[in-house]
């Protein structure tokens, strides 16, 4: 059967490298025959979810590492919704300023300007420092992880699987979540891959597939198979099965 709800990381998974191309769009129009939803799940911050909800048929974008939902209300407005108290939020602009005094050469990512829930370093900067800043950071229980692209941190207890579970039962009450499937390529997608049992990695996830204690159920191999094109074929054979 072909998932009610396609739930997939976005860089990397979606993307070609950083490139999106027609093959996004082609994953788009089969979602949309097969009449499923797409709801991707993203590292990225919020203000990517309301650029990709205003464009395209994504019903809601998950981002921040689950920090952030974003969805359409009633009337189909853009809503967003932190899925961790004030507190905490409060406690991570705190953090930044330790940060900065810190490591002034590390600059946050551009993106962190639309950030609510997380903050990101780009991570060819946060590369070279990543023990001091993760002996930092853990001297001030605040976590992080690394996507393909960049070095996220938080306060609180957020993940991506939380994200969709919150999704699920406030949005698609009527969903189960075995009847989903998530496609993902990287460590900051381990917590779907631990939770969650109908998930993909697609074949580009390779380098990083040694570092991961929880792997997706599935994983794509051959270059034919790298990101979008994985999650294009993937679909693809489920829509014949
Ligand atoms: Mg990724």
């Amino acid at each position: 059967m072909f998932p009610r709800i396609i739930f997939s990381d976005f860089d990397g998974t979606l993307t070609y490298g950083l490139s999106l191309g027609s093959f996004f769009f082609s994953i788009l129009d089969l979602i949309k025959t097969k009449k499923s939803e797409l709801v991707v799940v993203t590292g990225r911050s919020v203000s990517w979810g309301h650029f990709l909800m205003t464009h395209t048929d994504i019903v809601a974008v998950i981002s921040e590492g689950g920090g952030m939902l974003t969805f359409r209300d009633e009337k189909g407005l853009i809503r967003d919704h932190a899925l961790l108290p004030d507190q905490e939020l409060n406690r991570l602009k705190d953090f930044v300023l330790k940060l900065k005094q810190n490591f002034p050469e590390v600059s946050l990512s551009t993106d962190s300007l639309g950030r609510v829930a997380d903050r990101a370093i780009e991570l060819e900067v946060a590369r070279p420092k990543m023990n001091e800043l993760a002996g930092l950071m853990d001297a001030h229980q605040i976590h992080y992880s690394c996507s393909n692209v960049h070095m996220n941190f938080w306060c609180g207890d957020i993940d991506k699987y939380k994200g969709m579970m919150h999704f699920l039962e406030h949005h698609r009450e009527e969903v189960n979540i075995e009847d989903c499937i998530y496609f993902g390529d990287s460590k900051n997608d381990e917590s779907v891959f631990k939770a969650m049992k109908n998930t993909v990695g697609v074949s580009n996830i390779r380098t990083v597939i040694d570092e991961l204690t929880y792997k997706p159920n599935v994983v794509l191999i051959g270059e034919h198979n790298e990101g979008p094109f994985g999650v294009l074929n993937y679909l693809d054979y489920l829509s014949r099965k």
